[in-house]
């Protein structure tokens, strides 16, 4: 057994000065979480010194692997210059020209601190936009911890048994509409039952917080021709898979054009951000020249905006090809060993996003994902982590690999997933 004591110790202390001794629950899982002391690349050390390749990569925004040279570089000399000054700088400009660059979609983009940000700030912009008040969600898709969206919602508040959290007025909760993902006649239904009541549809391309979920053929276009018809604004939720499943998203990888798109995390390269953007003629209605109101503090800060245009520019250079092949390598490993041990157990994922489900396929939605075997999982996890393998702790997450992942961190991980499902299952 490796040794976490230290780990321990400092969760002993934090428990009783946090909740469940952890800044954002999903890092807590028991009976302790590790403390970590260091990232390089595709690895990471807990403070007792044990080395684990890292599929969290902080739950997404560490593409290029952690401590990247170009975005440590960027980030010493912008921390020289002052890390905020609350007027504006040239590096918002360029990072809103690469954003545009790269999402046809996007004219103009507003830049925030956090994917939870984006989404808010989009939601209450297509309301003040068409006047309307009802939006749809998709059940066990994750939009940020915010009131509206803290409905049915994944990623945490699945793991952690409140998908409906309490505290939030059923005034705020009953404009929002629930339809399963991959179902285009439940959301037929929905908006037939309330015309001319819906501001927005909103949607997690591929659905990252439930583990992945993949749309059907055709599912995007079809809710694109749906909203269009209705004048409902349809939502991208990129913060995931923008500039993950390629430079211009799922948007560009599925070919289908959003109204609105949020973006965050691999935007700001490991520094907090959210944007969100669209066409000029909507988003030239929030404030300074509109009547919809947004600000922040940290708004487009500059320590974020640097790195983010550093992890943009290597990304850029280096392509998603590789990192896409080693996305197919794990998921193609970690499912014959499913094979081979006779699993009735699902690998799913797209581009550099997997997750193994502790059910039968196929997975369509939020209801076949909950399926899963989560105690099992945790086995999974666990055992995993004695053999140097950090996920992040729930099944109802999704692993990323970076570009800083190698053929041998891959086979490393498919021969731990190969010994510890055969301690776990035989
Ligand atoms: C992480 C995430 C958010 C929330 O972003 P934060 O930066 O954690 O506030 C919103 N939407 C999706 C799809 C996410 O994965």
């Amino acid at each position: 057994m490796m040794n976490t004591s230290r780990s321990k110790d400092l969760y002993d202390r934090a428990k009783r000065l946090m909740p469940g001794g952890v800044s954002s629950p999903v890092r807590a899982f028991a009976p302790y979480p590790l403390y970590i002391s260091k990232g390089k690349g595709s690895k990471i050390w807990d403070v007792d010194g044990n080395e684990y390749i890292d599929y969290c990569m902080a739950f997404g925004p560490l593409i290029l692997g952690h401590a990247h040279p170009s975005v440590v570089k960027v980030l010493q000399e912008q921390a020289e210059k002052g890390t905020l000054y609350g007027a504006p700088i040239e590096k918002e400009i360029e990072l809103a020209e690469m954003i545009r660059n790269y999402y046809p979609s996007i004219e103009m983009v507003r830049f925030v601190s956090s994917g939870t940000e984006a989404t808010m700030h989009a939601l209450r912009l297509a309301r003040g936009y068409t006047g309307k008040n009802k939006v749809i969600k998709i059940e066990g898709a994750f939009h940020g911890a915010h009131d509206a969206m803290l409905v049915k919602a994944g990623s945490g508040a699945t793991t952690h048994s409140v998908p409906n959290s309490m505290g939030i007025p059923p005034e705020v909760t009953k404009n929002t509409l629930l339809t399963p993902f991959n179902d285009i006649s439940t959301v037929e239904k929905i908006v037939k039952d309330h015309k001319k009541e819906i501001a927005a549809l909103i949607v997690e391309p591929v659905i990252g917080n439930a583990g992945p979920i993949l749309p059907d053929k055709d599912y995007l276009k079809s809710l694109r021709e749906l909203t269009s018809d209705e004048g409902i604004l349809l939502i991208f939720d990129e913060v995931i898979t923008g500039f993950r499943l390629a430079m211009g998203g799922a948007q560009e990888y599925f070919g289908v054009r959003p109204d609105l798109t949020t973006l965050g995390k691999i935007v700001g390269g490991g520094m907090p951000i959210g944007a969100f953007g669209g066409p000029e003629e909507i988003m030239s209605m929030i404030s300074p020249t509109g009547k919809v109101y947004q600000a922040g503090t940290f708004s487009g800060n500059p320590m974020s905006l640097a790195a983010g245009i550093a992890t943009l520019k290597e990304l850029e250079r280096i392509g998603h090809r590789e990192l896409n092949r080693k996305g197919e390598a794990i998921r193609k490993g970690i499912e014959s060993v499913v094979n081979e041990l006779h699993l009735d157990f699902t690998v799913s994922g797209i581009g550099s996003m997997f997750q193994l489900f502790m059910t039968k396929g196929p997975l369509r939605n939020y209801e076949d994902a909950k399926r899963s075997d989560a105690a099992l999982f945790n086995k999974l996890f666990r055992g995993l982590l004695e053999k140097g393998v950090y996920l992040p702790p729930s099944q109802f997450e999704t692993n990323f690999l970076s570009t800083a992942h190698s053929d041998e961190d891959i086979e490393k991980t498919v021969n731990a997933y190969d010994e510890v499902l055969r301690e776990i299952t035989q």
